[in-house]
């Protein structure tokens, strides 16, 4: 059934509204745009994609970053692809005096000012999560959202800046405009799903409590784990990553995760070898999918684009016939009683 909200991809279109809100005066008018809608505010998680450091002249490299990580990037592939339904998404056009967003240094300090719609700044640094608002940037994003797009419950920044990097904080995250997709992704895994990083390294015990990401435990257990029943009965645990065939998709309890900056090499363990919340390109793990499908889940719509039912075989059984494409080519699935046959 993994595949089954494939089809859910049909309900991409590009309705687009602009509200016009002007804010200090028109160098700074904001714009948004509803690239998705799936259904009301309330039914599903509504996703706004914001940018800072982009000039004017810049909008539509802006523009096409977001179609680029947004519908040819996270959403069609892996498990957001397949829970795109639970997701409106709009975009924000902000323009900045500037172009590129303020530099900080190790400490915080201002090394380079450009004068954004947001005030976000880059410092490139693991230890200061790459990126972080300035002193004014949560009010100024707020101004613009709770103007624009009060119904929110996800915001995503682009910065206008060449280094890389990607950042979760609480209900938002930020990348660069040279990151791939996939590090957004990673960051949609954070947000969404609460999930923890799988990054290993370091050279440090772990002696803090269970962690109450999905995807992180203390436990070594394989009968107590949180994630046990995803663990193959001939995967030895704890679990080396010699032990799986599939890095990304075997089950197990491996040591090594990261909590905050701090990657803890030992007494801190992860579901997987090596999926994409260690290394962003490979896919989500399966105990990573099953949360993010779980959390989803209520605001998911299963409805099929075309049906058709009757006894198309002459077995004297009824059919059903359900199409995920436009065409008598592609169905997606047929029933007949006790078969599931697909295309
Ligand atoms: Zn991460």
């Amino acid at each position: 059934m993994k595949y089954l909200s494939r089809f859910q991809m049909v309900y991409i279109f590009a309705v687009t509204f602009v509200a016009l809100s002007l804010f200090c005066n028109g160098a700074f008018a904001q714009t948004v745009t509803e690239i998705l809608r799936s259904g009301s505010n309330g039914s599903k998680k509504n996703l706004v994609i914001i940018g800072d450091g982009f000039q004017a002249a810049d909008q539509n490299t802006y523009n096409t970053l977001v179609n680029n990580f947004i519908f040819n990037g996270v959403f069609s592939d892996d498990v957001f692809m397949e829970t795109l339904n639970a997701f409106n998404i709009y975009r924000v056009n902000a323009n900045s005096t500037d172009s590129g967003v303020t530099q900080v240094d190790v400490n915080g300090n201002v090394t380079t000012a450009r004068n954004t719609a947001f005030g976000y700044r880059y410092s490139g640094i693991w230890d200061r999560c790459w990126m972080e608002p300035g002193p004014n940037s949560s009010t100024l994003i707020n101004n613009v959202l709770n103007s624009l797009v009060p119904q929110r419950d996800f915001v995503f920044i682009i910065l206008n800046e060449p280094g890389g990097g990607g950042c979760r904080r609480g209900d938002s995250f930020a990348v660069t405009t040279s990151s791939n997709w996939t590090t957004v992704a990673h960051e949609m895994g954070h947000m969404v799903g609460n999930l923890g990083d799988e990054y290993t390294g370091g050279n440090t015990h772990y002696t803090g409590s269970e962690p109450n990401q999905a995807n992180l435990t203390i436990e070594t257990d394989r009968n107590k784990v949180k994630w046990k029943s995803f663990i193959d009965p001939s995967t030895p645990v704890t679990t080396n990553c010699a032990d799986v065939t599939d890095n990304s998709q075997d089950i197990g309890i491996f040591e090594g995760a990261t909590l905050g900056t701090t990657r803890y090499r030992f007494d801190l363990y992860r579901s997987s070898c090596n999926d994409r919340m260690n290394s962003n390109a490979p896919a989500f793990c399966s105990v990573c999918y099953n949360r993010l499908q779980t959390v989803l889940d209520p605001y998911h719509d299963y409805t099929y684009r075309k049906s058709y039912a009757g006894d198309f075989n002459g077995d004297g059984k009824d059919d059903l016939f359900v199409f995920n494409y436009s065409d008598w080519s592609m169905p997606y699935f047929a029933l007949s009683f006790a078969s599931i046959r697909t295309f």
